[in-house]
């Protein structure tokens, strides 16, 4: 039976340690932080495609994405869930749980060249699955860490009414980056992520941003309910391992280079270090993960670069890089 040590509690971390319990490994999962699921670090839209991979209990179906350009609406059909991200992370880990997984939270990893410390514990493991996020210590620990970053704040807000669909806008200002209205229910995700190189003039931004959404009569004025923020990894796909270190999720770089979407991608990566992990193999891990997400996230990353090197154009680019417009095909 293989020990496998899961370092981080996120959806990665937990969709892993579910994933390697459920396969007859003994498996402990450790998060430095106290609460599963909190602060909640995201805009909580999930493809509605994640059913086949993980269950869970949506808040809302979000029918279609509306892109704003230049004050024109451009809809595209795109079946989503919003979710409650605290739920959801504290729904995986119980699955992990009811496996068989131990859980340890409020937990230190550290390293002392080969030795693992929990806590200050030398503790022997098989594998060690990272799924600590976009500056991941594991990772760093082999050598292998995000360059590129977004930044993104976010506010919940009250919504003047419930919207079925979601909404991006895309403006010069929101340097490499764009807006977003996220409705769950009476409230909506309101946020934006722009290049960390200018996370100095996000919280203005947010605060004209919701000034249109109010002037516009999407949200109620003075409606403000939560705060968040956080980086989110778009310099492509990482190396996912290296000898008995597996790498999953943000901490593997997978969060599309664009949009920034993550929730998905560390769910199927972490089931998938949880099963090679337990089988043995992190070459077929670097394998899997290689096959199923190069040429996407390959592509997302090249779409970066370029719409990082042409900003300046930023109309004709914008529309070679956002992925709803055709020429993001071309
Ligand atoms: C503002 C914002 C909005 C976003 N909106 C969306 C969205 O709408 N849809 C979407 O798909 N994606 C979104 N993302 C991206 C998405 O949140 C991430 O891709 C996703 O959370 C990645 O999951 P993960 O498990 O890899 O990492 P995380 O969710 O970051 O979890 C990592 C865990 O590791 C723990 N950890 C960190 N360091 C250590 C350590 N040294 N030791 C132990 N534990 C550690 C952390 O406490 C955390 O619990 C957003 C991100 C941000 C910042």
């Amino acid at each position: 039976m293989k020990r496998i040590l899961v370092v981080g509690a996120g959806p990665a971390g937990c969709s892993g340690a579910y994933s390697a319990s459920r396969l007859g490994a003994e498996v402990l999962l450790v998060d430095i932080k106290k609460n599963i699921g909190e602060p909640v670090r995201s805009a909580e839209l999930v493809p509605k495609l994640l059913k086949r991979t993980v269950d869970f209990k949506p808040i809302q179906t979000i029918s279609n994405l509306v892109t704003v350009l230049n004050g024109k609406e451009y809809v595209v059909s795109s079946p989503a869930y919003m979710v409650d991200r605290r739920e959801f992370d504290r729904h995986l880990v119980s699955l992990a749980i009811r496996a068989g997984a131990k859980v340890s939270m409020d937990t230190k990893l550290s390293f002392n060249g080969n030795e693992t410390l929990i806590n200050g514990i030398k503790s022997e493991f098989d594998f060690i699955i990272g799924c600590d996020g976009p500056s991941s210590f594991v990772g760093r620990h082999i050598g292998i860490k995000n360059m590129d970053f977004m930044f993104g704040i976010q506010g919940e807000y009250v919504l003047e009414k419930r919207l079925e669909d979601a909404y991006i806008f895309l403006d010069k200002k929101y340097v490499y980056g764009y807006a977003w209205l996220f409705p769950k229910g009476e409230y909506a995700n309101v946020g934006l992520g722009i290049s960390l190189k200018y996370s100095r003039e996000s919280k203005r931004l947010l605060e004209g941003f919701v000034k249109m959404l109010v002037e516009r009569k999407y949200i109620v004025n003075d409606s403000f309910i939560t705060h968040t923020s956080g980086l989110i990894p778009c310099g492509g796909i990482l190396t996912p391992c290296k000898n008995n270190i597996l790498l999953a999720g943000d901490a593997c770089g997978l969060a599309h280079p664009i949009t920034g979407a993550g929730i998905a991608y560390a769910c199927e990566s972490g089931i998938l270090a949880g099963k090679n992990a337990s089988e043995g193999s992190a070459e077929k891990y670097k394998l899997e993960i290689m096959e199923r997400y190069h040429e996407t996230f390959e592509r997302g990353r090249r779409k970066r670069k370029f719409l990082k090197e042409n900003w300046n154009n930023f109309d004709e680019t914008i529309r070679k890089c956002w992925p709803c417009f055709e020429e993001y095909n071309k």
